[in-house]
């Protein structure tokens, strides 16, 4: 599969049936796996030989949907998580530990800046936040000797930034630690953050993964592209006592990351994802390519239609010419800017939740990603655990509208925002 392109990747990879069996990928609905032979199941145990043992460490169900999109997004492996903050969590914990320290962006989900800002700070783990758009040297005046990874989103949800991935791989390389990229909204058909330096890449599975708002899920990609042996990563290269003694590096090479993620933190923390969830995400990833084009098209139109509009004071959306966002949007995102924009209509906040009452077609949700279009006042919903300034610094504003634009017909999705913003 690994030779075809990615459009046949998304279709038929990397489900492959042999003679009689089902043409679809099965949903295997079982929590254990039978063997004839204890010894067999002992090598399971001690990773001596590959196999399903039980289903909180691993799934063949779950197995075709990690190696889907570990071949899509260009890594060497893929763990599956019960959801996007799971998999986030996990990234981070399966190579920082109390004491240490991660330098991340201030432009990222609501969700993952309260993990990183409240839950990761009790246990021990320091975040500190920098401005997307800082200089290259101020990133790298964030790190400490304590300093374990560099985070960022490709597309900020909501602040719509685009990431410089030559900046913030610069400052992760100058600091000898992996760059760890939230690729959610953007997905691997709009960008591969491997191809530009990163190395661990992680997706909310739930969103464009998903594309029809069915399925809670994550996922973490390795890049198998970071040499761990430098000194600041023991747990990938010293022995782990609950393994005999393994050392991961030395086992498994480029995928030691992506393996202790599986058969340590998995294994012990227990974010599993359910065989079910990750047959729904890999039909999703079936259609992928399909959806994010249209998802893509639709939204910029969408954006070009506000933007003229009287009602409408300004549009963030980087595949427009006016965003400040357009030379890294053209560069990283050749294919499309996907399906998220925001937009502050005049009046503020009230008008804003009057809009959204007008709408008929555009459905009001917590979500986004979906086939279907909707529409956020992500200042109180999503954001609204963070007061005013930690707002501000995630690009959040009382007058901001996020739509989430589908695969309607265009025609429709504007016919319902011109009707709506005239009743306004
Ligand atoms: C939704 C989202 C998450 C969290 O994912 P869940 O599946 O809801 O846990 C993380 N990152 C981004 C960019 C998201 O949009």
């Amino acid at each position: 599969m690994n030779t075809y392109k990615f459009n046949t990747q998304c279709v038929q990879g990397t489900y492959d049936p042999k003679n009689g069996e089902p043409r679809v990928l099965p949903i295997v609905q079982s929590t254990t796996f039978e063997y004839d032979d204890s010894d067999y199941v002992a090598d399971l145990f001690d990773l001596k030989v590959p196999g399903s043992f039980y289903t909180r460490i691993g799934n063949p169900t779950t197995g075709a949907f990690e190696g889907k999109m570990s071949m899509l997004e260009g890594g060497v492996g893929a763990l599956a998580t019960s959801s996007g903050q799971s998999a986030s969590f996990m990234a981070i914990a399966n190579i920082c530990s109390a004491g240490d320290h991660i330098i991340s962006s201030t432009s990222i989900y609501g969700g993952t800046y309260n993990l990183f800002d409240v839950s990761l700070r009790k246990l021990g783990i320091n975040v500190i936040f920098i401005d997307p758009d800082a200089d290259l040297a101020d990133i790298i005046a964030c790190a400490t000797p304590q300093t374990k990874a560099v985070f960022a989103e490709t597309i900020a949800n909501p602040s719509m930034n685009v990431l410089d991935f030559e900046k913030f791989s610069a400052a992760a390389k100058s600091l000898s630690v992996p760059l760890i990229i939230d690729n959610t909204l953007a997905t691997p058909f709009l960008c591969r953050p491997f191809e530009h330096g990163a190395n661990i890449v992680i997706h909310s599975a739930t969103k464009y993964t998903d594309g029809h708002a069915t399925s809670l899920g994550g996922i973490i990609i390795d890049g198998g592209n970071f040499n761990w042996n430098n000194g600041k990563f023991p747990g990938l290269v010293e022995p782990d006592s609950s393994y005999h003694g393994l050392k991961y590096m030395e086992t498994f090479g480029a995928a030691a990351y992506i393996v202790k993620a599986r058969v340590s933190l998995l294994r012990d923390f227990g974010c599993t994802v359910s065989p079910f969830n990750s047959f729904m995400f890999h039909l999703g990833l079936e259609t992928l390519h399909l959806r994010m084009e249209r998802h893509s098209e639709n939204a910029l139109k969408l954006a070009e239609f506000l933007e003229t509009h009287p009602k409408v004071d300004w549009v963030k959306y980087p595949g427009l010419k006016s965003s400040s966002y357009n030379t890294l949007a053209k560069k990283y995102l050749p294919k499309g800017s996907s399906g998220i924009l925001t937009f502050g209509i005049k009046g503020g906040a009230t008008a804003g939740k009057d809009l959204i009452k007008h709408l008929d077609l555009v459905a009001l949700v917590v979500h986004l990603g979906d086939l279907r279009t909707s529409i956020l006042h992500p200042a109180s919903t999503t954001h609204r655990q963070l007061d005013a300034s930690k707002q501000a610094d995630a690009g959040i504003y009382p007058e901001m509208i996020r739509v989430s634009v589908g695969i309607e017909d265009i025609d429709d999705i504007i016919k319902d925002f011109d009707k709506a913003l005239k009743a306004v």
